[in-house]
Order: structure tokens, then C-alpha cells, then sequence
């Protein structure tokens, strides 16, 4: 098999996404599963829809054009704010959109108009962690807008919590998404389908004991591929943490010095490493770098220590483990080591289907 490669356990996303799809249900929440992390893989996206997800939510629309390619059947929804210059591709490819803007949804409604369809809005609010969002006195003027756009249907609204600054996406915060909701309907006489009221990082709330309110629908990614929630990182029981990992391979493997030596400059990402003496230690270089992936966010194997990364090399300490040239080491990823992976032509994807591992499409 290739290398770096990821290797995806179609069942192991399968069975978290079930599981969480069962308990929200019990909840009264649905899950819009968000497939961005993916790449858009209709594989994927088949066994999420197999685990009664509501629909997929993506943030490029590259991605949600990858799967209606691949005839996946579902509703899509575009969850980043569509680029205007990009409005006529959104109504092909996407049913729904996430939006803030007045001048995008105009666009979108001409759009629209010129292919023939009708096109869905969740108009997404600013609740406080700053990143999209209508601040909350400006929503009803932005409600008027959609609704007088006939090639738009006013589908819901939604918030984005936990991203730009970590802001708890906590009771407090989504009972004023559901009084912004009932307010919207009573004003204007409308029913909103969907109060869609964040992402992986309101599990702890969504699974506690708080009133549910006008929350019926929760954006998934990273705690269905990943199993953690993410507003500690916490692993969510029940779920396997280990769905996607990624195995590179070991192109050197030496004793050295643990410090270096000779007059210190800039290393080949800025800055000069802190060194510690520890002695005469074996270093092991894995053919993986920066072009591949996060090397932040990979968590390498027991009794290893990832000490540097740089385009193309990974230098751990490997203490006392034999670790010999033409070994595969296998890392855990956190999201944005997944997310570059999934991205990088140089990782090699392949797919868990039973025992045996395939080459993804
Ligand atoms: C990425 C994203 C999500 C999914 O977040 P996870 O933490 O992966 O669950 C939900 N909503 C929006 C707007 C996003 O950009």
C-alpha cells in the first residue's frame, strides 16, 4: 500500500454517526452531517445517510457538487456564506445555503430565477463568538429582504458558535436562538423548518439536560469522524476516536545527539527549535511533512515524540522503541491534520470496507 496514506473506517464513521443521529433523536435534534473534512467523499457521505442523517452541510461547494456528481441523494447545504461570484454555482449544487449578506442573497435570487428553482436560506446569526452572523437587531430586516425575494425560500435561521473564539454555544446562548426564532414567526407570520443551532461543540449541551427549545438541528463533522466533542476535545463515549488515521513510513532512522551543533539561525519554518540536552537519543525521520498535513494536530504512536516538522520530513524521538527504515508508523489526527490530509495529492486514501482496504474513488 502507498504511503502517507489515510486509512477510513467506513464502519467506525457509520456506527458514530448512528449513534449520535439516535441520541439528538431523543432530543428532537436532527443532524446535518458535515462532510467538508471528507472532501466531499460520496463513500463517505453513502454511509452517513445509511446512519439517518438528515442532510449533508459542506462549506465549499466544490465538495457538494463532488457528491450530486456521484448521485448521492440528500439535501445539501452550503454552510459557509457563499461567494457572490459563486451564486449561480450554490443554486445548482446546493438546495440551501447558510447566509449573512444582503448583496449574496440578491445574487442567489437571481440565480435562482434564471435557473428556474427555488432556492433555500438559513440566515445565520452572530451570537457572540465573532466569526459569521447578522447581529441579532439587524435579523428582522434581513428576514424582510428573503421574503421578498420570490426565488427564496426563508428555510431557518442558525448560529456558529466555539470557532473564532472558543465562545460556549451553552443554554443561555441557544434559548436566544430559539426566542429570535419564535420572534421571526410571530413578526412575520412564517414557519422556519429548521433552527439550526451549531456544531460539534454543542454536544455537551445538546445531550445534557437543558430545554431543547426551538433547536432542531445540529451541524456535524468532527465529533462523527473524529468522536470527540470540541469545546474540550474530550473523546464522547460510545464513539471510536479512531475512524481515520494516517500511517507514513520511516525513511531514516539514527542515533544522535539531541542537541545540535554549530551557529544557530532560522530553521526551514522560521524558527530556531528549542533544544534540550537529553543525550544520545534515536531520531526518526517519517516521509510526512507540511505538504501532506498538520504535523500539529497528529498524535504519533506510544513511546514516540514528534520533536520537528518541515515540508517533507517528521523527526520524532523514538526513545527507546526499535524503530527500523521501511517501518510504518501510524498517527491519530485532530481535525486539521485531517482536514490538509484529505487535501494533500500526496496522501494515498484508502477505504476499510469489511477486512479489506480499497483505494477510495
Ligand atoms: C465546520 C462547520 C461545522 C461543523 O463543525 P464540527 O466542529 O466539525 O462539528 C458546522 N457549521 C459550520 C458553519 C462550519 O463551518
Amino acid at each position: 500500500m502507498s504511503s502517507p496514506r489515510l486509512e477510513i473506517h467506513l464502519d467506525k464513521i457509520h456506527r458514530n454517526a448512528r449513534t449520535l443521529v439516535e441520541r439528538l433523536a431523543l432530543r428532537g435534534i436532527d443532524v446535518t452531517a458535515v462532510t467538508k473534512a471528507t472532501l466531499g467523499s460520496p463513500e463517505i457521505a453513502e454511509q452517513l445517510l445509511r446512519a439517518g442523517v438528515a442532510g449533508l452541510g459542506d462549506s465549499r461547494i466544490e465538495n457538494l457538487a463532488t457528491m450530486r456528481r456521484a448521485r448521492v441523494l440528500a439535501t445539501m447545504t452550503l454552510i459557509r456564506s457563499p461567494m457572490r461570484s459563486q451564486a449561480r454555482l450554490v443554486v445548482e449544487h446546493a438546495d440551501v445555503s447558510c447566509n449573512t449578506e444582503v448583496d449574496v442573497l440578491q445574487a442567489l435570487a437571481v440565480a435562482a430565477r434564471t435557473a428556474g428553482r427555488t432556492h433555500g436560506v438559513v440566515l445565520m446569526v452572530e451570537l457572540g463568538d465573532l466569526r459569521e452572523g447578522i447581529l441579532p437587531a439587524d435579523l428582522p430586516d434581513v428576514v424582510r429582504v428573503v421574503l421578498d425575494l420570490p426565488d427564496l425560500e426563508l428555510h431557518g435561521i442558525g448560529t456558529n458558535l466555539a470557532c473564532q473564539n472558543g465562545i460556549a454555544p451553552d443554554a443561555a446562548k441557544m434559548a436566544e436562538l430559539s426566542r429570535l426564532a419564535s420572534s421571526i414567526e410571530s413578526t412575520f407570520g412564517v414557519t422556519l423548518a429548521v433552527v439550526s443551532g451549531g456544531n460539534s461543540a454543542n454536544l455537551d449541551w445538546a445531550l445534557g439536560t437543558a430545554d431543547i427549545g426551538r433547536i432542531d438541528d445540529l451541524r456535524l463533522g468532527e465529533s462523527i469522524l473524529l468522536g470527540r466533542e470540541t469545546l474540550r476535545r474530550e473523546p464522547i463515549e460510545g464513539l471510536a476516536t479512531d475512524a481515520i488515521t494516517l500511517v507514513a513510513e520511516v525513511i531514516e532512522s539514527k542515533v544522535k545527539p539531541s542537541l545540535p551543533w554549530g551557529t544557530v539561525g532560522l530553521s526551514a519554518f522560521g524558527v530556531a527549535p528549542e533544544a534540550v540536552d537529553r543525550g544520545d537519543r534515536r531520531r526518526v525521520i517519517v516521509a510526512l511533512g507540511h505538504q501532506d498535513t498538520d504535523p500539529a494536530g497528529l498524535t504519533p504512536p506510544a513511546g514516540l515524540e514528534i520533536v520537528g516538522a518541515s515540508s517533507d520530513h517528521l523527526v520524532l524521538d523514538a526513545g527507546r522503541r526499535p524503530v527500523a527504515v521501511g517501518d510504518e508508523l501510524r498517527f491519530a489526527l485532530d481535525y486539521s491534520a485531517l482536514t490538509r490530509a484529505m487535501a494533500s495529492p500526496f496522501v494515498a486514501k484508502v477505504i476499510k470496507v469489511g477486512s479489506r482496504m480499497v483505494d477510495h474513488r
